[in-house]
């Protein structure tokens, strides 16, 4: 029996996040990862642009945190009691360093993070509705993880006996379509009163990279600052991958709770939520207020070495400069290639973000946009390039992440092999 069928028989789909294996891939064995990096079982080679999603911004298994995080040890804070000096450090690097940051609590995940941002925006409010958008993902629970990409409408029912954030949570979510200021003033004119939260990926990643407009991201800050409703942004992604101060500080939108993992810690398991001290003080309550907060591994000394490593690193070494370049590179070429070959083709992106959409131009604005890509050809072209040893997650509409680990002949293969991969 093979590994793979092996982890099938155990652990359902085969795989641990995402509940399936990838058509065509169902037989992959991750047994190493080094830098832009990851071999398979067979010791098969792939320079890796999937990234597990992207959390290893400075490269997979980065020595310097590594050997942070060995020498740390995995003895708990007594949680409820006390704090190491290492969180306090890590808070402090966190709220200066992100400009919505007043106070920050730390998670094990982005999920957990989204999950508190709208427990307490209902509790600040004593309002239910949540406004999400198309195309944007949130995290695992049932509060936002419903309708990624469905049509605009009211998902569930506000629990009538809810009378307090312990409990249990309905979906009460608007799905707006991204980008249009018009339709937030809609919703805005029409429920108000009874929005908690509007929550966003103030760049939706989870389908490739949608770029915000000006005006969508000031009509949400103005409409919620109108209606006393609270703006999350959710920059699990975003934050410390496309710079310090996340995309709010390259938007100069700053909201009003902020939503932070993934690139924190290069890859350990951690979440952040941060934001206006007076919302982020209803989760110091005592258990049973409004917003009770907890989690056994929350501020777990490794994980918290993890992140002063590579915010170290981040603070110390161009690294922001070395992907937003190659990240360009890998934009530009690809565009320059799709041109020359003529195939229809948008390269999109961010920093060090960049996805290929196969449709004419301009550069999608919205979920709906993104209906006119060629999924086959993505997955296709995706498919092909695994046979010339470059990974990039051969799943509709995922997004491709270069890392510091990653070099200017990383880049060049990858056109190379994106070339002939078009071509079969
Ligand atoms: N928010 C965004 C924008 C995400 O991309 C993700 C994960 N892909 C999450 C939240 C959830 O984070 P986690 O998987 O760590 O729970």
């Amino acid at each position: 029996m093979t590994l793979a069928e092996r982890a099938r028989r155990v652990i359902p789909g085969g795989v641990n996040s995402g509940q399936r294996s990838i058509p065509g891939f169902t037989d992959l064995v991750i047994a190493r990862t080094r830098g832009s990096r990851f071999w398979d079982q067979h010791g098969r080679e792939f320079t890796d642009y999937h990234a597990a999603f992207g959390p290893a911004v400075l490269g997979h298994n980065d020595p310097d945190v590594a050997a942070a995080t060995a020498e740390a040890g995995t003895t708990l804070a007594l949680a409820g009691v006390g704090v190491t000096e290492a969180e306090v450090a890590l808070a402090e690097e966190l709220t200066a360093l992100v400009p919505s940051l007043e106070k920050v609590l730390l998670t094990s995940t982005g999920s957990e993070a989204t999950f508190h941002a709208l427990r307490v925006a209902r509790a600040a409010t004593g309002r239910d509705l949540v406004v999400k958008f198309q195309g944007c993902y949130h995290g695992w629970h049932d509060a936002v993880s419903l309708n990624v990409i469905s049509a605009p409408e009211r998902v569930g029912t506000k629990d009538p006996t809810s009378t307090g954030i312990l409990a249990p949570v309905l979906d009460a979510t608007l799905v707006l379509p991204f980008n249009d200021p018009e339709a937030v003033r809609r919703v805005f004119a029409e429920h108000g009163r009874d929005i908690a939260a509007v929550i966003l990926e103030p760049v939706p990643h989870n389908v490739g990279a949608l770029l915000p407009t000006d005006t969508f991201l000031r009509t949400l800050r103005e409409e919620c600052t109108k209606a006393g409703t609270v703006l999350v942004f959710d920059e699990v992604i975003t934050g410390f991958r496309h710079g310090l101060g996340g995309y709010q500080e390259i938007c100069g939108i700053t909201p009003d709770l902020t939503t932070l993992g993934k690139a924190i810690a290069n890859g350990a398991p951690i979440g952040a939520l941060g934001g206006r001290a007076d919302l982020m003080d209803l989760f110091s309550t005592r258990p049973g207020g409004p917003a009770f907060f907890a989690g056994t591994y929350n501020g777990h000394p490794q994980v918290v070495a993890a992140a002063l490593a590579t915010l170290r690193k981040l603070r110390e070494e161009p690294v922001h400069e070395h992907i937003y370049r190659l990240g360009a590179r890998a934009r530009d070429g690809l565009a320059a290639l799709y041109r020359e070959l003529d195939v229809p083709a948008v390269v999109t992106g961010f920093g060090s973000v960049f996805v290929t959409y196969f449709m004419d131009g301009p550069a999608p604005l919205t979920y709906d946009d993104l209906l006119a890509n060629d999924a086959a050809r993505f997955i296709g072209v995706r498919r092909a390039l695994t046979d010339h040893g470059i990974f990039e997650l051969p799943l509709n509409l995922k997004r491709s992440h270069v890392s510091y680990a990653h070099t200017d002949d990383d880049i060049d293969r990858l056109l190379e092999a994106t070339a002939k991969a078009v071509r079969t």
